[in-house]
């Protein structure tokens, strides 16, 4: 028997991290997605022992603990790179000096087959670029989270990277150990997630609307230094299987117009505890184009 979400955290604070389903010691509680589409935890009631753990490991049900920060404004030296990245490419700078540590990085990659998201380990710079680009819906992260446990019982330095509330995840999910001087922790400016039905249908809607099928997309792209330097380049950009690829700036783009309208954002977004100035992570990325 599968319980209705609920029983963890209230559905509307629930941010689908899954630290309930990591640290489960029955393993009995599963992330699905509900008919929205987005993540919740599902408790198995016939191996559910009560022990409790779930809910104390839920990072909703928790105190939350910012501090202040400083700004800066900074991009990459390396222009390819630059281009690569969705923003200044912060994120490959910090990543790359973990690496250089013998460290860990662990973020959101996109897998093109499924089309699913999910947070995933890279170990060298040359996999790097998977990690790069923003996706904008939801990463699965609780597959992830004991192996970033084991990393840091072995001394391994490790940047955890993602959304404010997957660091907040990951911080409730380590207990004691968050306070390791081998975790390092980078979160991204976001002002909200959706999730990978939407893309599903606007996809589909794209390619009624082209009469071809999509192979691949990008949510941002950097075409030329012109976008980059005047502030105004994000656009979509579609990949169909005649080998053309069609690019929508993000006032046209419906995905972009809903996702930037916050129309199909997941509920605990709208009452998100992780925003403001004061932050829970060690760095935060932010969009600064045509800075
Ligand atoms: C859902 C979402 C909403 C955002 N909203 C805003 C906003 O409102 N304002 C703003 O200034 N910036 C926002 N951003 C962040 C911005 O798009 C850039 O990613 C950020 O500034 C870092 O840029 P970069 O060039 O350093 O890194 P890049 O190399 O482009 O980004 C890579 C980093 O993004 C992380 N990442 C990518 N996709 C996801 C995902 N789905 N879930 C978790 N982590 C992910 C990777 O783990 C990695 O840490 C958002 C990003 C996402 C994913």
């Amino acid at each position: 028997m599968l319980d209705e979400p609920g029983k963890i955290c209230s559905e509307d604070t629930c941010v689908g991290c899954g630290a309930c389903a990591a640290g489960c010691p029955q393993g009995c509680i599963t992330m699905k997605e509900d008919s929205e589409g987005f993540l919740f935890p599902y408790i198995h009631t016939d191996a559910c022992i009560h022990c409790g753990l779930c809910s104390r490991l839920c990072p909703q049900n928790q105190a939350v603990q910012k501090q202040k920060s400083t700004f800066y404004m900074s991009w990459h030296k390396d222009d390819a790179i630059l281009m690569e990245s969705s923003s200044g490419g912060v994120f490959t700078a910090v990543a790359d000096w973990v690496l250089k540590r013998n460290g860990i990085v662990v973020g959101a990659a996109f897998d093109r087959e499924t089309r699913e998201v999910y947070h995933t380990i890279v170990e060298s710079s040359q996999q790097l670029s998977r990690l790069r680009l923003s996706k904008y819906y939801q990463s699965r992260t609780s597959q992830i989270l004991p192996d970033v446990k084991t990393a840091i019982k072995k001394e391994t330095l490790v940047l955890f990277s993602g959304t404010a509330c997957q660091i907040a995840a990951i911080k409730s999910y380590l207990g004691p150990l968050a306070n390791s001087e081998y975790l390092l922790t980078f979160d991204i400016l976001c002002h909200g997630t959706a999730n990978k039905k939407t893309v599903e249908a606007y996809l589909h809607d794209r390619e009624r609307q082209y009469h071809k099928t999509i192979t691949d997309f990008r949510f941002r792209i950097k075409e030329g230094h012109d976008g980059w330097q005047l502030g105004s380049g994000t656009r979509m950009k579609l990949f169909f299987d005649d080998g053309t690829s069609q690019a929508q700036n993000k006032y046209l783009d419906t995905y972009f117009v809903g996702f930037n309208s916050n129309i199909f954002l997941r509920e605990c977004c709208y009452h998100c505890r992780y925003c403001g100035q004061e932050r829970i992570s060690d760095f935060t990325a932010a969009d600064f184009w045509g800075g």
